[in-house]
């Protein structure tokens, strides 16, 4: 069982920020800055390819009025949403998270390293991952 598993069965307390049927919204136990919050979906999906349709629309309903609230407590303007899958990928808990990170003026939030490789056939790529949608 995950760590956030045991937060959504009451085991583990947290600093609750909103919950619906759907989703729970939380304070990050190690804030990158002031108001780091976690949203995560109540269904116990590991990574967000593997979230049903009804829980990603849950999220993304109410996601924005997370994210403007998270900015008008702390005073801040800028921010950023994280969402990372798989251990390579910088995910340590193995339940959907969406990260909002409000970006301080004394710099805390999100730093980012942002190496781009080259587009290489981007009409070929783009077909591919057309036809690999699920309808
Ligand atoms: P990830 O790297 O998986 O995207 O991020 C997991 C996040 O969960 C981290 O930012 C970490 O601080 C947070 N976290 C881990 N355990 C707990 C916990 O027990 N309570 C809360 N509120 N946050 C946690």
């Amino acid at each position: 069982m995950t760590i956030f598993q045991k937060v959504l069965n009451g085991e583990i307390p947290c600093h609750r920020v909103y919950e619906d049927e759907h989703v729970l919204a939380f304070l990050d136990i190690n804030p990158l800055s002031r108001g780091h919050t976690l949203v995560i979906p109540k269904e116990p999906a590991e990574t967000l390819d593997r979230l049903s349709d009804e829980s990603a629309a849950a999220i993304g309903r109410v996601l924005p009025r997370l994210c403007r609230a998270v900015l008008k407590a702390t005073e801040t303007r800028h921010f950023n949403v994280l969402q990372n899958n798989g251990a390579p990928a910088h995910q340590a808990v193995g339940h959907v998270h969406f990260h909002i990170i409000p970006k301080a003026e004394d710099g805390s939030g999100l730093g980012i390293g942002w190496k781009v490789t080259t587009m290489e056939n981007g009409a070929d790529l783009a077909a591919t991952i057309a036809g690999c949608l699920e309808r």
